[in-house]
């Protein structure tokens, strides 16, 4: 069999005519080096978004089914262009719909998790040298409804297609470089990582680095397959995210990302006796609000506070709740700050090393950066702190942990 490689392309690669144009001749040019390619896309940049605006204007909190039937419609048209495209080239293609191949996911809307793969068309179609272009984003139920993957899912698409149909490369397209040890919009000495393992981008994309969705690097790293993140506008080799290797170096600090969509939740006064943390979050929980960092102070004469970080999205419920749960805990006041971030450095050199965190908090303190909260894993240390120090904080770390060098 020929090599075969999955090439997914995220929504400003594919955000205009010309760059349409522009990708078709990239994927062109894979195909006439004698490859089989199987290519994702996602919604033209914006689609999306105007989508769930459209949604929005006619019923606030729309029905699900509807929903997803609605926001998946974006990616359709880009592979209907895509298809179009390359036949101008003079390279056999065909469009799919996540419901024409068959791509099966449990049932929760907007959320949903990809269950099983059908690749028999790709396969027929590779072995007559066409180009099969897949709608990112989108499956189906077993009871035949449309489903999304969550933003960004196309990312997931891409990795869920590689593994079934065992590619030797998958590639996921984007307008960066690739992964960079921060955000370069925030600290512009941030640098391309060549090589990163799973674990640690699992860590990195779940604090908030955001080139690769979550699930796709969980669906790679359990199926053990290799993601090359690679930029659409610029050449280069970008990032490639696999298995930890022997030959892999074991940085303390890997990479440093950060998130100021989360909002901090204090119940004040609450008893000190056992079960009181399970009364405060099991409600929160009950109500699907993912709860993030957790802080409970010592106490004083018996009664202590609680704090825990959840999206700001959820926070007004979350306070509601927590309302609730301080009259029949007799506890006091509820406060909300929604004008947090939280910073985490991530790293597998880490594990087993002492002396990080302190080198962290010291870096933040010369800052004078006030820590609000703090939670680690083996190879993350997060802190919470003031939202409008978010960017002083990270290019700190940055220089303490000597990113910018080689
Ligand atoms: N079009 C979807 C979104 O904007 C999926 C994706 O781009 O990966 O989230
Ligand atoms: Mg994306």
């Amino acid at each position: 069999m020929e090599n075969l490689i999955v090439q997914k392309y995220g929504g400003t690669s594919v955000g205009s005519f010309e760059r349409i144009e522009a990708v078709a001749d990239n994927i062109a040019n894979t195909h006439k080096k004698g490859n089989d390619v199987v290519v994702v896309l996602s919604a033209m940049a914006g689609e999306t978004d105007k989508l769930i605006q459209l949604a929005k204007s006619i019923q606030p909190e729309p029905e699900p089914r509807e929903y997803d039937a609605l926001i998946s419609t974006g990616e359709q048209i880009s592979v209907a262009l895509m298809a179009m495209a390359l036949t101008k080239r003079g390279i056999k293609s065909k469009s799919y719909t996540a419901y024409q191949l068959g791509i099966k996911t449990n049932d929760r809307h907007s959320q949903a998790r990809i269950l099983e793969v059908n690749v028999d068309r790709l396969k027929d179609d590779l072995s007559e040298g066409s180009v099969p272009v897949i709608t990112g984003f989108q499956g189906m139920t077993e009871g035949g409804d449309i489903t999304t993957l969550g933003r960004g899912g196309s990312d997931t698409t891409g990795v869920a297609l590689a593994v079934a149909l065992n590619a030797n490369q998958c590639e996921i397209y984007t307008d960066v470089e690739g992964v960079f040890t921060t955000d370069p919009r925030i600290c512009p000495k941030a640098k391309l990582i060549e090589r990163i393992s799973f674990e640690e981008m699992l860590e990195l994309s779940s604090t908030g680095a955001k080139v690769l969705q979550l699930r796709s690097v969980e669906y790679a790293s359990k199926n053990n397959m290799p993601i090359r993140v690679l930029s659409s506008f610029k050449e280069g080799n970008g990032t490639l995210v696999c298995e930890e290797g022997n030959d892999m170096e074991k940085p303390v600090v890997s990479g440093i990302s950060s998130i100021d969509n989360e909002a901090k939740l204090t119940i004040r006064g609450v008893p000190d006796i056992p079960g009181v943390a399970a009364k405060i979050l099991g409600p929160i929980s009950d109500s699907d609000i993912d709860v993030d960092v957790i802080v409970q102070n010592i106490s004083a004469e018996n009664n202590t506070d609680f704090t825990f970080t959840v999206k700001q999205e959820d926070a007004s419920r979350a306070k509601e709740i927590l309302e609730n749960t301080s009259k029949s805990l007799g506890g006091g006041l509820i406060e909300l700050d929604d004008d947090i971030a939280k910073i985490s450095i991530v790293g597998r050199g880490m594990r087993g090393q002492s002396g990080i965190a302190s080198k962290m908090f010291e870096s933040l303190a010369d800052n004078e950066i006030n820590i609000l909260m703090i939670t680690t894993s083996e190879i993350k240390i997060s802190v919470v702190i003031r939202k409008d120090l978010q960017e002083k904080a990270v290019n700190a770390l940055h220089n303490a942990f000597e990113l910018d060098k080689d």
